[in-house]
Order: C-alpha cells, then structure tokens, then sequence
C-alpha cells in the first residue's frame, strides 16, 4: 500500500486573485464536514490559499458499500 497521504497533490485550481488556473502548491488532502475530500493548497504565483473539491464520495473506487440506503435520521 502506498501512503498517499503524504505525499504532495499535483492538482490544479482556480486562483480567485490570478483569475486563472493554477497548479496548487503544497496541496494536503482534507476531509471537509460532509465527508467529501479536498485539497487544500496555496497559489504558486501569488500566494492565495485555493481549494479543490475532490468530490470523492460521489464516485468511491470500487467501495463495498451497502446495497441499500439507511433509512432518513430519525
Ligand atoms: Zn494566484
């Protein structure tokens, strides 16, 4: 097993302050309260904190999730 956890996160995002698409810089992985992933990093240009969406939960690779849906909280 690979732990990925570690390791740097090539992803790109949009720098709200370059007005373009950049490459984020020293992105970690984080677990936003809705369970979804997303990387955190900094705009390499000018230093804005950007946020990627990974939207992990909607599409689990080959998760062996429950063939039913928990019924509504009570
Ligand atoms: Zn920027």
């Amino acid at each position: 097993m690979k732990c990925w956890a570690a390791a740097k996160f090539m992803a790109e995002g949009y720098c709200v302050k370059c007005k373009a698409k950049r490459e984020i810089a020293a992105g970690v992985e984080e677990i936003m309260k809705n369970g979804r992933k997303a990387i955190k990093g900094k705009c390499p240009t000018c230093g804005t904190v950007m946020f990627k969406i990974l939207g992990g939960k909607a599409t689990p690779p080959a998760a062996p999730a429950a063939p039913t849906t928990p019924p509504a909280t009570s």
